[in-house]
C-alpha cells in the first residue's frame, strides 16, 4: 500500500487539518501517517486557541515514520510559524522525501490567522523549493506574491509563484467563479473543471485536496491528472458535507 504523510495541525472538531488529511488518505486508498506540529482549540465555529509545537517535535515523528513506515509522497498543511516552515523543510530535505505536495495554509474560513505573517518568507525562500505542487487558495496564492486578489490576473500570479521553486503551481479555485482550479507547470495553464457545488459545509475542503492530490502523486499518477482526481474528491466531499454537524459551517465529508 502507498503510504502518505500529512505534516500538519489538529482541529478537535475534524473537520480540517490532520484529521481531514487521514479521512482524505482513506478515501483515495493510501495509508495515511502524521507528523502533527501544532493543535488547535477549534469546532466548525471557529478556532479559540492555538497552541504549537516544538520544532523538534515535528522532526522526531517526521523521522520516525520515514525510517520504518517509509513515505511515498508527503503534504504539509498548517506549519503556523516560522520556524516550524524551516524544521519542516530541513526534514523533508534531508531525508529525501518525494511528491511534496504544500498547502500554504494562512487563514481559515472563518476567519482565524493560522499562519505567522513573517513565516511567509520561509515558505517562499525554504519550503517551495522542495515543492513538486503548492496549492494556495486565491487568496493565499495573491497574499505570497504581495498584490491585491484579482481573479483576471490568476495566471501572472501563478509564474510569479512558479519562480519561487516549486515544479508546479496550483491555484484551487474554491473562492474564484468559475471554481476552476489554474495548474501551471512552467511550460503551460491547464484549467481543471469540475462539478461545483453550492455549499455552506465547506469546512476541510482545500485539507481534503492537498491530501488528495498528494494520494494520487503517490499512487503514480502525473500532476494533471492527480490534480483532476484531487478535485473531484474534494468536490464530492463539498457535495455531501455534514450541515449537521455543528452550529457553523459543516465539515466536508470524503465518501
Ligand atoms: N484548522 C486547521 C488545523 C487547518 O489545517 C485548516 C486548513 O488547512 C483550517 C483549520 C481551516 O479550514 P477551513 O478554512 O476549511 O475552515
Amino acid at each position: 500500500m502507498k503510504r502518505v504523510l500529512s505534516i500538519a495541525t489538529s482541529d478537535s472538531g475534524a473537520g480540517a487539518g490532520i484529521q481531514a488529511d487521514l479521512k482524505a488518505f482513506l478515501r483515495c486508498g493510501v495509508y495515511g501517517t502524521t507528523a502533527i506540529v501544532a493543535t488547535t482549540a477549534q469546532n466548525t465555529v471557529g478556532v479559540t486557541d492555538i497552541f504549537a509545537f516544538p520544532p523538534e517535535v515535528a522532526e522526531k515523528q517526521i523521522e520516525a515514520v520515514a525510517s520504518d513506515i517509509g513515505v511515498d509522497a508527503v503534504k504539509t498543511g498548517m506549519l503556523f510559524n516560522a520556524g516550524m516552515v524551516s524544521a519542516v523543510a530541513g526534514a523533508i530535505d534531508r531525508l529525501g522525501l518525494p511528491n511534496v505536495v504544500v498547502d500554504p495554509v494562512m487563514v481559515a474560513e472563518s476567519g482565524a490567522v493560522l499562519l505567522e505573517p513573517d513565516a511567509v518568507e520561509t515558505y517562499k525562500s525554504e519550503l517551495f523549493p522542495l515543492a513538486t505542487v503548492i496549492t494556495p487558495n486565491l487568496n493565499e496564492a495573491f497574499a505570497l506574491v504581495g498584490e491585491p486578489v484579482d481573479e483576471d490576473r490568476m495566471e501572472d500570479c501563478a509564474v510569479t509563484l512558479h519562480a519561487m521553486g516549486p515544479k508546479a503551481v496550483i491555484i484551487t479555485g474554491g473562492h474564484t467563479s468559475t471554481g476552476a482550479d489554474l495548474l501551471y507547470d512552467g511550460e503551460g495553464f491547464k484549467r481543471i473543471e469540475g462539478p461545483v457545488h453550492p455549499s455552506e459545509n465547506t469546512h476541510g475542503a482545500g485539507c481534503t485536496y492537498s491530501s488528495s492530490l498528494a494520494s494520487f502523486l503517490a499512487l503514480g499518477y502525473g500532476i494533471e491528472e492527480a490534480a483532476s482526481r484531487a478535485h473531484a474528491v474534494a468536490s464530492e466531499a463539498v457535495e455531501h458535507g455534514l450541515g449537521e454537524i455543528g452550529e457553523g459551517a459543516g465539515p466536508v465529508h470524503a465518501l
